[in-house]
């Protein structure tokens, strides 16, 4: 296996179009368990870790943009970000450990296709668009259309995510995100649940809520979405109608895997409780800026 370390996106795309087959990579924490366990190696490796672009964080004009291979601890430790997005920069401080965060990216934790990675239903709730390297030039593609299935993704061989971009919420907007592993540390979600919420005044205006881990990609889940716009927002935040709807709906739309790590009865409970959590989560936070 040979290992390149381009420094431009141009330098990547050749690359990739003269070795049919090669991978790319940014923190290896999926690809290298991988190799270990035995999949085969491809015949180049790709480092996408030198090119500035695909390492840079930046807000300008209203929107982030988040560089596909920067680690997520750059994410976590920008106080800028985590007030922006809250939710992603939790689900981004979530992913493994304080070694694993200061390797893993969004990029690859998107284009790795599991249906349990965390910062997916963030990402989502934040209508994020994955910028791509194409063979001649780049698209701009909603990230909810990468993950195809488990371990599928709609690249084309030799196309590459360069960058995400995140437009500034509204004001009066609020997002969380929270997971159920079976450990208290270093596992996998059995289920993922991330909430955003805009408020004008005491009502909820706009709601997104995107749950990993119980089915093949992330789902939205728009029966939530519709108990909560126009929702009431008290002092004591959702009513119990709400929540119980939001609930309820999330239960509902799932179509979990049953293994050792929870049963598909678990999976939906647990998937109703997250989501009216975060929700509860999301409107507070909403509150709070708004
Ligand atoms: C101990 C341990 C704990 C973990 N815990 C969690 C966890 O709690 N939650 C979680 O979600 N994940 C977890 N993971 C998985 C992994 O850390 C994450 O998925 C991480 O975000 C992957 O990022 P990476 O940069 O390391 O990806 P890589 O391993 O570099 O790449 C993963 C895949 O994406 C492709 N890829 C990478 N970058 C790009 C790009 N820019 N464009 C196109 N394709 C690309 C690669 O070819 C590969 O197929 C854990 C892993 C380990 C080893």
């Amino acid at each position: 296996m040979k290992y390149a370390a381009p420094t431009t996106v141009d330098d990547a795309r050749s690359l990739l179009a003269d070795n049919p087959g090669s991978r790319v990579f940014a923190g290896a924490t999926d690809l290298v368990p991988q190799f270990r366990g035995g999949r085969p190696s491809p015949p180049l490796l790709v480092d996408l870790k030198h090119i500035d672009r695909l390492m840079s964080l930046t807000h300008e004009d209203g929107q982030w943009t988040v560089g596909a291979a920067l680690p997520t601890s750059q994410l976590t430790g920008n106080a800028g970000f985590t007030a922006a997005f809250p939710g992603l920069a939790e689900a981004a401080g979530l992913i493994g450990s304080d070694q694993i965060q200061n390797r893993s990216s969004l990029g690859g934790n998107l284009a790795n296709a599991s249906p349990a990675a965390d910062s997916v239903p963030a990402l989502l709730v934040n209508g994020a668009q994955a910028v791509v390297a194409t063979a001649d030039g780049t698209r701009t593609v909603p990230a909810r259309d990468i993950a195809t299935g488990p371990g599928q993704t709609s690249l084309a061989e030799g196309e590459f995510i360069i960058e995400f971009t995140l437009a500034d919420p509204p004001a009066g907007t609020g997002e969380a995100y929270l997971r159920m592993i079976p450990r208290s540390e270093m596992d996998i979600a059995i289920v993922g649940a991330a909430v955003r919420l805009t408020v004008d005044g005491a009502a909820v205006t706009d709601a997104r809520v995107v749950l990993g881990a119980v089915a093949p990609t992330a789902v939205s889940v728009p029966d939530a979405e519709a108990a909560l716009t126009g929702a009431a927002l008290t002092d004591g935040g959702l009513d119990d109608a709400t929540l119980a709807a939001i609930a309820d709906a999330a239960s509902t739309v799932c179509n979990p895997i049953d293994d050792k790590r929870g049963t598909i009865a678990y999976r939906r409970q647990v998937a109703g409780v997250l989501a009216k959590r975060a929700a509860a989560i999301a409107a507070e936070r909403a509150r709070n800026g708004a």
